[in-house]
């Protein structure tokens, strides 16, 4: 494998295992404001990160690549409100993005067209990510306000469950 394309790959179980920290710091923010739903869903999401270093982990392993886990940054954001912790993640969405965009153009470079196929998935798991997060922020902005909307809307999200990514689940 090219040795840019391996490091970006290899760069991006970091991302990936940072973005679950994030995301449980969300769940922490939103437990002590005792928002469990909320709490909830982002705890799910942690996990869903953690399946994404996964299968960047397993992909370098398939390939012969020698795997390296490096140092996982402190989460950095503080939420002040609960629209925070949304913006932050959409924000932080856009970024990953943005990496992946990055991963795919130094394959397509050097004709990786394996890499570009494995990257498939994440290009459209993205487009999933930013528009979760985008919806999140608007019924935020519209229900935040209302008590009982409010509740309603944390009801909701603790009703969400676990599931594997596919091609995790296709690796089992
Ligand atoms: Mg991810």
């Amino acid at each position: 494998m090219d040795k840019r394309v391996y490091e970006l790959l290899n760069d991006q179980i970091n991302k990936e295992l940072y973005s679950a920290y994030l995301y449980l710091s969300f769940a922490d923010y939103f437990e002590e404001e005792g928002l469990s739903g909320f709490a909830n869903w982002y705890e799910i999401q942690a996990q869903e990160e953690r399946d994404h270093a996964l299968i960047f982990r397993n992909y370098l392993h398939d390939n012969g690549c020698k795997v390296k886990l490096l140092a996982i940054d402190q989460p950095d954001k503080e939420p002040q409100s609960f629209l925070d912790p949304l913006e932050m993640s959409l924000e932080h969405e856009k970024y990953v993005t943005s990496l992946i965009n990055d991963i795919y153009a130094a394959a397509a470079e050097v004709k990786d067209y394996r890499t570009m196929k494995f990257l498939d998935w994440f290009i459209e798991e993205q487009m999933e990510e930013e528009d979760t997060a985008d919806e999140m922020i608007t019924r935020m902005k519209l229900f935040g306000g209302d008590a009982k909307a409010l509740y309603d809307l944390d009801q909701e999200y603790a009703a969400r469950a676990y599931s594997m990514p596919s091609p995790l689940a296709a690796e089992e």
